[in-house]
């Protein structure tokens, strides 16, 4: 009896305990920029060590591709982005900590977040628009329309407000191996985190201790 009472009290203490520390966001909405639209949406998790960017996609072979074929390529996808847009910043709490930026997709055969129709053959990627050849780079640039960011190339759906363009940037037009994100692409997750952990303004920073730009 004793034995069973001390479990309980155990299990009771890690709810309490994982209930207290973690913090959850939903974050999403449409993006409208011309001839563009497209819906998107995430979930932000602070756990008491780090940020996570929850990202579910629900992908639909279309044209003829395979369900097998589809899930062969998302995982690649899913390895992909998690490392991409994860290996590049941080955030820093005024009162000190480094916490880490962690992406997590998952890719679903069932409805989710987001809505992704996959063809069999190659063709011009779009937010929710690939192929299951799609090259796991272009992929990390069309998750960021997932995260609701704009194209920063010409005649892509251009940030109406800044017309920003950046062919070394990940949302420049045909990223290349250099490609990669920069502070803008986080500042949604840089403000929530500001709003929901910590006190004090939050900033982000490259990894490896260097101020971001
Ligand atoms: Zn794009």
């Amino acid at each position: 009896m004793r034995v069973v009472l001390v479990a309980v009290m155990v299990l009771l203490l890690a709810a309490m305990g994982a209930s207290r520390a973690e913090v959850t966001g939903d974050v999403g909405g449409t993006v409208d920029v011309g001839r563009f639209h497209w819906h998107y949406a995430y979930h932000l998790v602070w756990d008491g060590e780090a940020v996570t960017v929850r990202c579910t996609i629900h992908l639909v072979p279309v044209g003829g591709a395979t369900r097998a074929e589809v899930d062969r390529a998302a995982e690649a996808w899913r390895r992909y982005i998690d490392r991409f847009w994860g290996s590049f910043y941080r955030l820093r709490l005024s009162d000190g900590p480094a916490v880490a930026i962690r992406f997590d997709v998952r890719f679903a055969a069932v409805a989710e977040d987001n809505e992704v129709t996959v063809w069999p053959k190659e063709r011009p990627e779009q937010s929710v628009s690939w192929s299951v050849r799609s090259p796991p780079l272009y992929i990390a640039h069309e998750f960021g329309h997932l995260l609701g960011l704009y194209d920063e190339y010409p005649g892509g759906a251009v940030d109406p407000a800044t017309s920003l363009i950046d062919a070394t940037s990940i949302m420049g037009a045909y990223p290349g191996p250099n490609a990669r994100p920069y502070p803008r692409h986080y500042e949604a997750i840089r403000r929530w985190a500001e709003d929901h952990i910590g006190a004090g303004p939050v900033k982000l920073e490259a990894v490896g201790g260097t101020e971001a730009k």
